[in-house]
């Protein structure tokens, strides 16, 4: 199976997400926010195709990661690989982020997308909005985007924050 990357995968981010994490940059964005930090992302047909396996192997021979975040790009656009890669990591026992534009509420209508998310722990939705850009929204980057706890929510069917990340 296949995925198409925006670029190499990341190692030791402290930015997308608690503690020390590998990213992996999916390529292919519908959402086009206005001032999006990575516009280069958005394109179906740039980036790079990888092999998923190989994907996996790298993140199995990473030391000192305590989790993986799926960004881009918007990784709900190619969920089956995406799911591959996050069924792995929790055997490795990694917690598992995902940063996407759509809500979660139009994720549960998407069979594929609720597949994937079985396997995230915290998903960050929502596209970015620069008229509620903010330095103290940690992990994001504007205040109407939201770091749900996945396992919570599928079991609700309705979207539940991480209180210590709700941004008042
Ligand atoms: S969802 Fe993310 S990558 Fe896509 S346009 Fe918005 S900010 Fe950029």
């Amino acid at each position: 199976m296949e995925i198409r990357l925006a670029c190499d995968i990341q190692k030791d981010s402290v930015v997308d997400g608690p503690g020390i994490r590998t990213v992996i940059w999916t390529q292919g964005c519908p959402h086009h926010c206005k001032f999006c930090h990575n516009p280069e992302t958005h394109s179906f047909k740039g980036g790079k195709v990888v092999w998923v396996s190989d994907v996996i192997k790298e993140i199995e021979n990473s030391e000192l990661q305590d989790g993986i975040t799926f960004s881009g790009g918007d990784p709900m656009m190619q969920p089956i690989p995406c799911m591959e890669i996050a069924k792995r990591c929790k055997e490795l026992g990694l917690n598992i982020w995902c940063y996407t534009g759509f809500l979660f509420e139009e994720l549960l209508e998407k069979p594929d997308c609720v597949e994937f998310l079985k396997y995230v722990d915290a998903l960050v939705d929502g596209k970015f909005e620069n008229d509620l850009k903010s330095y103290s929204a940690k992990f994001r980057g504007s205040k109407n985007q939201r770091i749900i706890n996945v396992k919570a929510s599928l079991k609700k069917k309705k979207a539940v924050c991480f209180r210590e990340y709700i941004v008042k």
